[in-house]
Order: structure tokens, then sequence, then C-alpha cells
């Protein structure tokens, strides 16, 4: 099961290589049966992907993973996605048990106190709602790019996600952040206002912080951790001991996407 898998994956990142996004997208629809799933966080790479798959009547669900804890901005970007192109955005939040219990026991921000316990946030807040919205999903598409940080440096175009039993489809993997903002600005697609304000990558609002020019993309993504534990769970990565010179994460070199037309 899992070699079909993965033969089926190496073969869409082959035939992915030569078209465009909206082509990828109309060619796994076209290629996998099933249920297809995005889930977007609402970041800008995750608006273009959202664009394409609404402008190209696509099959494919758009769900998010609603922690609770994101900016308000988000929801500001949720809403308007869903007023400009007429879709609805299923949400997955978190088990209210279980978001109880942890703010019982280790506080409501209690996820600075060790890797432990923010993985065991990122735990409840976004890998298990992550799994309820993928259950039964033969397509998992997303956002990542390759030069979003080291640690994702070799996102392929499709891969096999095996503990899942899915195709992971990452349409997005060999855009440069430059062809994500030209391709958001040149079509006029809504996108979270902290972008503007040196937010590259935009996660919950208490894990996040803006970056100064120069730095990774991800380095306001839990900034008090070392680089190598800097995911939530979500994506499998590549241990930074494993980073090969080269795969270092492009420094980031622009905060602002505002055209003059674009001005608000
Ligand atoms: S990013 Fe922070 S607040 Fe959000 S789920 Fe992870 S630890 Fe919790």
């Amino acid at each position: 099961m899992n070699r079909e898998i993965a033969q089926a994956a190496d073969e869409l990142a082959a035939a992915m290589a030569g078209l465009d996004l909206a082509g990828r997208i109309a060619l796994v629809e076209r290629r996998v049966p099933g249920r297809l799933v995005f889930t977007t966080s609402l970041g800008i790479e995750d608006q273009a992907l959202t664009h394409a798959l609404a402008m190209g009547k696509s099959r494919t669900e758009i769900v998010t993973l609603d922690t609770g804890r994101l900016f308000p901005e988000t929801y500001d970007v949720w809403a308007e996605t869903e007023s400009a192109y007429g879709i609805r955005i299923r949400a997955y939040a978190p088990e209210r048990e279980a978001e109880e219990r942890f703010v019982r026991e280790e506080g409501i921000n209690g996820f600075r106190h060790s890797v432990a316990a923010r993985q065991a946030c990122c735990g409840f807040r976004k890998v298990e709602p992550l799994g309820r919205a993928l259950a039964g999903a033969a397509v998992w598409f997303t956002g990542l790019r390759a030069g979003q940080s080291a640690n994702r440096a070799e996102t392929p175009l499709a891969e096999a996600d095996e503990a899942r039993g899915l195709i992971k489809v990452n349409p997005l993997a060999d855009w440069t952040r430059a062809d994500v903002d030209a391709f958001v600005r040149d079509n006029f697609i809504p996108y979270n206002v902290l972008h503007d304000r040196g937010f590259p990558s935009i996660g919950c609002a208490p894990c996040t912080r803006a970056v100064r020019v120069g730095e990774p993309e991800r380095a306001g993504r839990w900034w008090w951790e070392q680089e190598s534990k800097k995911e939530c769970g979500l994506h499998v990565h590549t241990p930074e001991a494993d980073v090969r010179p080269g795969q270092e994460a492009a420094a980031f070199e622009t905060t602002n996407l505002k055209t003059p037309e674009m001005a608000r």
C-alpha cells in the first residue's frame, strides 16, 4: 500500500514539474480519485493556493485549523476570503476537554514552559484536529515551500505521507517568496495585513513575532526554541543536524506587499 502511494507521489511530482499552479491542481484532481483536502493557515502561500482552487472550481475541500489562539487579523482575512470567493472554509477546533485540561495544568500560556509543553499544545490545538480533517483523504494539499526554512529545504511537489496513508501535494514547493508575493499582488488576492508588518510566517498569536530583514522567514515562530525543534508536528522535517550546506533558509528580504493600488 505504502509502496503504491510512494510510486503515485513520485509520478505526480514528475508530471507537475512543468506546469503552472492551476495546471498542477487540475492534474492532481484528474489523477487521484477520492477526497482531496487543503489545510490553509490563511498565510500568504495558502492564500495563493486558495485563490487557484476557488478560481478553478476545484473539488478539493478547503479547511483550516482554528487553534483558538490566532491573531484577530487572521480571522479578518478568513472572513474576507470567504466573502471574496463565495466559499466556506471549514474549521476544525481543538477538543474541549483537552484544551481545558492543558490550561488547568499548564496555564493559559503554558506552552512556554518547555518544548514538551509547547508540543503538547500544538498536539491538541493542531495535530489532533488535523487528523480529523484528513480522515479518509487521498490527497493533502499544503502551501509548503522549500525556501521557507532549512527544515523544509527538500520539500518536493508531491510525496508519500506514510503515517497518514495519503499523498501530500505541495504545489508551491519550488516557488520563491517573491513568486508568491507577485502572484498575490497580480491577482489582487486578499492577504493577512500582518505580512505588511514584518510577519512573513503567521501562526498562533503568542507564538509568532515579526522578523527583522535578513532573518530567516520562520525566525519569528517559537523564537525562544532551537531551530531544530521549530515545527508544530503537522509536517515531518529534516533535523537541523541533517541540513546540508546550501540548504539553509533564504533570508527574508521584503516585508511589504503593497502597491499604491493595493494600499488600504
Ligand atoms: S503555536 Fe503556540 S498557541 Fe498555537 S498550538 Fe502551538 S504552542 Fe499552542
